[in-house]
């Protein structure tokens, strides 16, 4: 009771790390790198795959993933995340990098079991997407000092070993296309995140794994580990 008290007054006072923006909203984009789509046998999209985390998935550098009792196959799942910068509806593709505020390294932790049961059932992502601590974020970097948002590695190595490797210019939907396709649906916030979709190499998680997220050349790293 206690805790419970204490946690969801921490909920309300998230904060980006590296930022003064409130967490709100927290969009995710399925199959954005072909490779990645592939790899999980599933169609390249014509249109951008949306889904949305709860706040409450929300975990940051240095802490503890846990795997769910729900689940015997949790994937790590490493992404570019784009803090919005100000709220915006119908947002034209040309304008919408004057809506990036900062930008860091996640990853969605997925319950691939879960979630395959339920593209079979045709039901909704959210239990395999929104398990605590599904949503790790590092600390954000502030657009301004990024040369090209199109070309940043993005690298995952589980206890030292290189498990995901990948560039967003393989992305198949870009992050200002992504932002202009959301807010032709959603009212976008400022402190909204979206993460933009894996790359391939996707792998499933063991109780003990030290996991880390890199992107670029050390702009933002997420160390966690999962117990
Ligand atoms: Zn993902």
């Amino acid at each position: 009771m206690f805790g419970a008290f204490f946690i969801s007054l921490n909920m309300n006072s998230f904060k980006i790390p590296g930022t003064n923006l409130p967490l709100k909203t927290i969009y995710c984009i399925g199959r954005n790198y072909s490779e990645h789509a592939k790899e999980l046998n599933n169609e390249v999209p014509n249109s951008p795959i949306v889904f949305l985390k709860p706040q409450s998935s929300i975990c940051f550098d240095g802490d503890k993933i846990k795997i769910p009792k729900q689940s015997k196959d949790v994937h790590h799942e490493v992404e570019l995340v784009v803090a919005i910068s100000k709220d915006g509806k119908n947002i034209p593709e040309e304008d919408a990098k004057h809506y990036i505020h900062s930008i860091g390294i996640g990853i969605d932790f997925t319950a691939r079991d879960i979630q395959q049961q339920a593209k079979e059932k045709g039901h909704p992502w959210s239990i395999a997407k929104g398990f605590d601590t599904f949503a790790p974020i590092s600390s954000f970097v502030s657009v301004n000092k990024i040369q090209d948002l199109h070309n940043l590695d993005l690298k995952l190595l589980v206890n030292n070993t290189s498990q995901q490797f990948g560039n967003t210019s393989q992305m198949i939907f870009n992050i200002e296309y992504l932002i202009s396709f959301l807010s032709s649906i959603f009212h976008l916030q400022e402190g909204d995140l979206i993460f933009t979709g894996t790359p391939k190499g996707v792998s499933s998680i063991q109780k003990g794994d030290k996991i880390k997220a890199i992107l670029g050349e050390n702009l933002a790293t997420l160390s966690v580990s999962v117990t």
